[in-house]
């Protein structure tokens, strides 16, 4: 039989007598605020309790009960004040992680560098606890010019959790207790006007981390709302900067940005702010180059967006292949060896944005197998993972071109082991 540690059983007979108390001194309401270094904008909103995550509540309310502050933080307010279903539920407390991993034994502490609890819940459910953070000291950790942000991992008020997040929208705090939003960062307006602006100077926050730029964009897109003229026009300043960010969060959040059923929207407002130039210039180069074939590229992305609803997410080889199919056939045209041009097209892809080898792959071999899916010459390839990938790019550039409606239902992930996708080769396999 597996011993409880002591600690732990003194904290369930602390629990189960708190049980047994009468509900309200159960669960004590905050009456007076708490010792606030500065005080926020107080929106009384009751957000109807039946779309805040049981779980998340649960969270909250035992941290409250033991006398720490804690608020739902971050996209599940913003969503929740815009009427949207929330994908997942943050916690910010002031209590530590150990704290945190004291009151819930079911839970787990992670990252090392800054560390948070995972709470966990039946069938996978986690709500992930983080203390409040503040931004570094500029003194300490900025350098000269240089505003890129390297730690962020000290300690804060909840003000300064706040402040340190990056749009007003994404800076809101609700509090579940009293059913009211805290305002520090004057989120508020920005959710009713429907516009995207950064908490403080645009370029110093988009310097500090450049993937903001990203993820500005994303928000736009995903929820349809304006940018601030200030936020658009320190875009266009520092979108070089993404250079100097971290390449594997580049392709993730492009991921994002084809993944939301908004990526023709993203991909526009990319292009029209010279951020693709920066990100993907093969791709921008050919939408501005030629109209009309800019346009087969712009309805794929309208049909992938289209392609999305309903079905859950494509498989990122179908999204980032949609996304270059077009300049890619266009530099595979009219040449024998397809695969060395496609090679070629991607390499520098693959160092800019650290391109995954089984994305890139799989795209190298589906441009260069489509004269033969488009004449029916398939041969082998019609056995391996790839193929059902193959054709949906084919239906989905159909659409584009007008000639073909999209099929009732998405083709299967392709296997994620390299060997299944590639299937056997044959020599003269233009794979
Ligand atoms: P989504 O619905 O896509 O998950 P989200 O707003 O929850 O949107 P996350 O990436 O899950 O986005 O981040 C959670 C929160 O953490 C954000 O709402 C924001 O407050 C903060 N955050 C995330 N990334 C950054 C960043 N690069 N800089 C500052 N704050 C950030
Ligand atoms: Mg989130």
């Amino acid at each position: 039989m597996q011993r409880v540690p002591r600690d732990e059983l003194a904290e369930l007979r602390r629990e189960a007598a708190r049980r047994r108390q009468s509900p309200e001194e159960r669960s004590p309401r905050m009456v007076t605020d708490p010792p606030w270094v500065v005080a926020p904008e107080i929106h009384e909103l009751r957000v109807d309790p039946a779309l805040i995550d049981p779980d998340a509540a649960k969270v909250v309310h035992r941290l409250v009960r033991h006398g720490y502050e804690a608020y739902l933080v971050g996209g599940c307010v913003r969503d929740l004040l815009l009427g949207r279903r929330p994908k997942d539920f943050d916690v910010a407390t002031s209590a530590r992680p150990d704290d945190v991993r004291y009151l819930f034994r079911n839970s787990r502490i992670i990252g090392r560098r800054f560390r948070l609890v995972h709470v966990m819940f039946g069938e996978g459910r986690v709500v992930e606890t983080a203390t409040f953070r503040c931004n570094p000291k500029p003194d300490e950790e900025r350098f000269g010019e240089d505003l890129l942000i390297r730690d962020d991992n000290a300690f804060g008020e909840a003000h300064e959790d706040a402040a340190r997040r990056d749009f007003t929208i994404n800076g809101l705090f609700y509090d579940v207790h009293r059913g009211r939003v805290l305002d520090w960062v004057e989120g508020m307006p920005d959710i009713e006007r429907r516009t995207m602006d950064t908490i403080g100077d645009p370029i110093v926050r988009l310097q500090e981390d450049p993937v903001r730029i990203l993820r500005a964009i994303k928000f736009c897109a995903r929820l349809d709302m304006g940018m601030a003229p200030r936020l658009y026009d320190a875009i266009v300043h520092c979108r070089g900067s993404l250079a100097m960010a971290a390449r594997p969060r580049l392709f993730e959040e492009l991921m994002r940005l084809l993944r939301e059923g908004a990526a023709h929207r993203a991909m526009w407002l990319l292009w029209e702010m010279g951020v693709l130039d920066v990100l993907l210039p093969e791709l921008s180069s050919f939408l501005s180059d030629d109209e009309e074939q800019a346009q087969v590229a712009w309805r794929m992305l309208t049909a992938l967006d289209r392609r999305g609803v309903g079905h859950g997410p494509l498989d990122d080889i179908v999204l980032f292949t949609a996304l270059l199919f077009e300049p890619m056939r266009e530099s595979c045209w009219g040449l024998r060896d397809r695969m060395e041009a496609a090679h070629s097209f991607l390499e520098p892809v693959i160092e800019r944005i650290a391109l995954p080898r089984r994305i890139a792959d799989a795209t190298r071999r589906i441009v260069a197998m489509t004269p033969r899916l488009e004449s029916r010459r398939v041969g082998r390839f019609s056995r391996t993972g790839l193929y059902p990938l193959a054709q949906e790019i084919l239906s989905l550039r159909r659409v584009a071109l007008g000639e073909g409606e999209l099929p009732a239902t998405p083709p299967p992930c392709a296997p994620t082991r390299q060997r299944s996708l590639r299937g056997r080769r044959r020599r003269n396999d233009p794979g």
